[in-house]
């Protein structure tokens, strides 16, 4: 049974690739189209309702069964923003969302610096049955980047129980991290669907 990845990002696609592979799945991801994925107007308002979006285009596409993930961290004294905002939060890279973030949190103390994660992950049939699973983990946003170059985006300024993210092991982070949690759930759900 063939199985279409609808993402661009190549990290993602290994992840939910090593997951599918043992269901027999022949997974698909964008280098089996003749031309790219076109980009999706993330136009949800819950990172389910995002993935979803991604994964329906992906069907619309391939006529295969198929999954995407929308994920962004959601930091409480800001009401949830970045949110589903966070790939595009300050309009430029990963360092400026970090400067951004660091600068609107000036001032706010230890115990007001509460934050999370979020990673949702859909799946959609052919046959119209459709499914969402969400991971989260919660942690503190620190007053400056930590040191250690593990991980990417908001990693540097997340704290998490086990320590600063961009200090832990890919192993460490996949145990608590909210896109290793969304993945365990999205294996346990597909297995009634097939
Ligand atoms: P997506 O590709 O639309 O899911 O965008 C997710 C955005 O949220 C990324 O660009 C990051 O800024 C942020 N993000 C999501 N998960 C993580 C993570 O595990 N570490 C750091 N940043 C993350």
């Amino acid at each position: 049974m063939k199985i279409f990845i609808a993402t661009k990002n190549q990290k993602k696609l290994i992840e939910l690739t090593r997951i599918l592979i043992p269901f027999g799945f022949e997974v698909l991801s964008e280098k089996d189209l003749d031309s790219p994925l076109e980009e999706i107007e993330e136009t949800g308002t819950t990172f389910r309702e995002n993935a979803l979006l991604k994964a329906k285009a992906g069907l619309r596409r391939t006529g295969y069964i198929s999954v995407a993930d929308d994920s962004g961290i959601c930091v409480d004294y800001l009401n949830g923003a970045p949110g589903i905002f966070s790939a595009r939060y300050s309009g430029g890279n990963d360092e400026d969302n970090n400067d951004k973030l660091l600068n609107e949190l000036k001032g706010v103390p230890a115990q007001n610096r509460g934050a999370h994660y979020t990673a949702a992950i859909a799946c959609v049939f052919p046959d119209g049955r459709e499914f969402t699973v969400e991971g989260k983990c919660y942690g503190k946003i620190a007053f400056e980047r930590q040191a250690g170059n593990g991980g990417f985006g908001y990693d540097p300024l997340f704290i998490s129980e086990k320590g600063p993210f961009s200090q832990l092991t890919a192993e460490e982070k996949d145990s608590i991290s909210h896109r290793g949690q969304a993945l365990r759930l999205f294996k346990e759900e597909l297995k009634k669907y097939i």
